[in-house]
């Protein structure tokens, strides 16, 4: 029977394939696709496994003391039954010859399968034999792991290791999940995932970002999907509308084939102005530049027309690393490549935004002196983390700088409220470039700006301006911030409104500012990527966007068709009006000529 679940849309377009669950089992396993090749050996990993369990409970049925209950022998009869049981033995080997499933993941699917057939029965005592089920494949587990000589790996080792995409199967795979950490999302940039789902999660938090910078259709916040979705199940993400089809009738799929194909072809029509310049109606150049997470992002900003990278979240570089972070050198490797993939154009590095949702494997200094952060978005997060680690912020300034000597960089510090914070970061770039004359290593000039994410920092932005070359407005945190919404949080996330008149007007003003001091303003939150802010944005006056490569089609199309004269003249009362959204739209319609 088909179902629809409803969630929260965070990146559009259509994705049909089967569906692949994780971190839905208790029993936590690597996940990870087999090479074709190795696939007879996996199944034979699980068969070794099977054979040394059966030897481990006749051993363990013959050790029975003569006065054991007499149900314990019975028991291990039963376990030892369910070994050689098709159900669980022949369909786990189908996983890993079908799906290339890793034989760990193979069996806590098969167990998930098989643990629902057992919760629907009517019989109490054959609904309580799931518990049986459960501990052998627990055994099994148990003896992979001693086989492979290592600890179970956790949960997500498989996809954190990058397994993932070397699976070599046929059928469009979507992923499921309760959560997935940003850290992961990282990871199936280079899979094979063609769509995905997770039970919990805003349509601000990273773990969104990441899956809008993939293009790849996403819903969020679907409570219950994770539960009510089955191993291999055919879904249907509607990333538009934020519904997840299970099961889905024939009819139905065949509208939803016929919108991909439709949005291929919008795709590559929008793809045509990837060279031309995003100049208004009314002769206003507007400048598109890039988020992107890795160097290796690079070349899909180049291939979509940006005409440089607004924002480089370091902070992916130290993600997925346990211990062993990013040193100077390392760091400095990865920013060049970003520049000279850039090839001239200019690249903001903004420095690591640790913490919130994106914290690191291992704990700070001050995480390890006082504890984890009791609110984690109000605690040491951004340019506070970094000034609390003073030697690992000079080390990434020492790494940026020396990549400046290869191309036009520029040093974005997240999250200034304080003109403490200022001073200090003031202080660390001296000093960094102090270390870097005194090592004789060359590096170039390059300009300081803050991004503007807390209110504070919008009210005063005429005082930081004093420090900074220029502004990026990370809008993602400011509404955050403004409206005391954790942008990560589902259970808010229908607060979360970037047209609360509050967070316009704050905007407004902090673009207003920037131009009076004739200094660089940009936005780099999600806000400059959505077409339904282009109008208002530029009526403010914005004349630079940051935003994934995948957005920037659809926004130059936007920039192309706007008359930034007619529309800041409708700026002031849409500003002073009780439901802006509304006041905007109604002030488009009736100024249309
Ligand atoms: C923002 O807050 O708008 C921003 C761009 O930074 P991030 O989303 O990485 O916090
Ligand atoms: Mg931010």
């Amino acid at each position: 029977m088909s179902i629809q679940i409803f969630g929260m849309a965070v990146s559009r377009g259509v994705a049909i394939g089967r569906a692949v669950l994780v971190a839905s089992s208790r029993i936590d396993v690597a996940h990870y696709f087999v090479p074709a090749e190795q696939v007879s050996a996996e199944i034979e990993r699980l068969r070794q496994a099977r054979d040394a369990v059966v030897a481990e409970l006749a051993a363990l049925k013959a050790d029975l003391a003569p006065d054991a209950p007499p149900e314990l022998p019975a028991l291990l009869d039963v376990h030892l039954l369910l070994l050689q049981d098709e159900t669980l033995s022949g369909a786990t080997k189908q996983w890993i010859a079908e799906r290339h499933y890793n034989a760990e993941w193979a069996l806590t699917a098969q167990l998930e399968i098989l643990a629902r057939q057992f919760d629907e029965m009517e019989d109490d005592y054959l609904r309580e034999r799931k518990a049986d089920v459960e501990q052998v494949v627990e055994r099994m587990l148990q003896a992979l792991a001693r086989a492979s000589g290592r600890m179970r790996p956790s949960l997500d080792a498989g996809l954190r290791n990058g397994a993932v995409r070397d699976f070599g199967g046929e059928e469009p795979l979507v992923l499921v999940a309760s959560d997935i950490a940003p850290a992961d999302m990282l990871q199936f940039k280079r899979s094979v995932f063609t769509g995905f789902v997770t039970d919990v999660g805003g349509t601000h938090s990273h773990t969104a970002i990441v899956a809008r910078s993939m293009d790849i259709p996403a819903v969020v916040g679907a409570r219950e999907a994770s539960r009510i979705v089955r191993q291999d199940d055919w879904l249907i993400i509607d990333g538009d509308a934020g519904v997840v089809i299970v099961d889905p009738p024939r009819i139905v799929l065949e509208e939803y084939r016929f919108r991909q194909r439709h949005s291929e072809l919008e795709r590559a029509r929008l793809d045509r102005l990837r060279n031309t310049p995003a100049v208004t109606m009314d002769g206003h150049a507007v400048e598109m530049l890039a988020n992107i997470e890795l160097p290796s992002d690079a070349p899909a900003a180049l291939q979509a027309g940006a005409v440089g990278v607004g924002l480089f979240r370091s902070e992916f570089l130290f993600m997925n690393r346990g211990d062993d972070l990013p040193g100077e050198d390392e760091q400095f490797e990865a920013y060049r490549a970003a520049v000279i993939a850039m090839n001239g154009l200019p690249v903001t590095i903004r420095t690591i935004d640790i913490g919130a949702d994106k914290p690191l494997d291992r704990l700070s200094t001050a995480e390890l002196r006082h504890g984890h952060a009791l609110n984690p978005a109000l605690g040491l997060r951004a340019i506070r983390w970094s000034l609390s680690e003073p030697g690992m912020f000079r080390q990434q300034l020492r790494a940026i700088l020396r990549a400046s000597a290869y191309g036009k960089l520029r040093i974005l510090i997240p999250m200034v409220a304080h003109l403490s914070e200022v001073r200090l970061t003031l202080q660390a770039l001296a000093r960094a470039r102090q270390q870097l004359d005194d090592a004789a290593k060359p590096y170039s000039e390059v300009e300081l700006g803050a991004m503007i994410e807390v209110p504070a920092a919008a009210l005063c932005v005429g005082s930081l301006l004093r420090h900074f070359d220029f502004i990026s407005i990370g809008t993602n945190d400011l509404v955050q911030y403004m409206l005391a919404i954790d942008r990560a949080d589902e259970a808010v996330a229908h607060l979360y409104d970037p047209w609360h008149p509050a967070v316009l007007q704050l905007i407004a003003h902090t673009i207003a500012t920037a131009a009076r001091m004739r200094r660089g303003v940009a936005i780099c939150g999600e806000m400059a990527g959505d077409p339904e802010f282009t109008d208002l944005l530029l009526a403010m006056g914005l004349r630079s966007f940051s935003m994934h490569p995948s957005r920037i089609a659809t926004i130059k199309q936007r920039i192309l068709r706007a008359d930034t004269r007619r529309l800041a003249a409708l700026l002031p009362k849409v500003l002073e009006a009780d439901d802006c959204a509304t006041a905007w739209a109604e002030a488009l319609r009736t100024a249309a000529p």
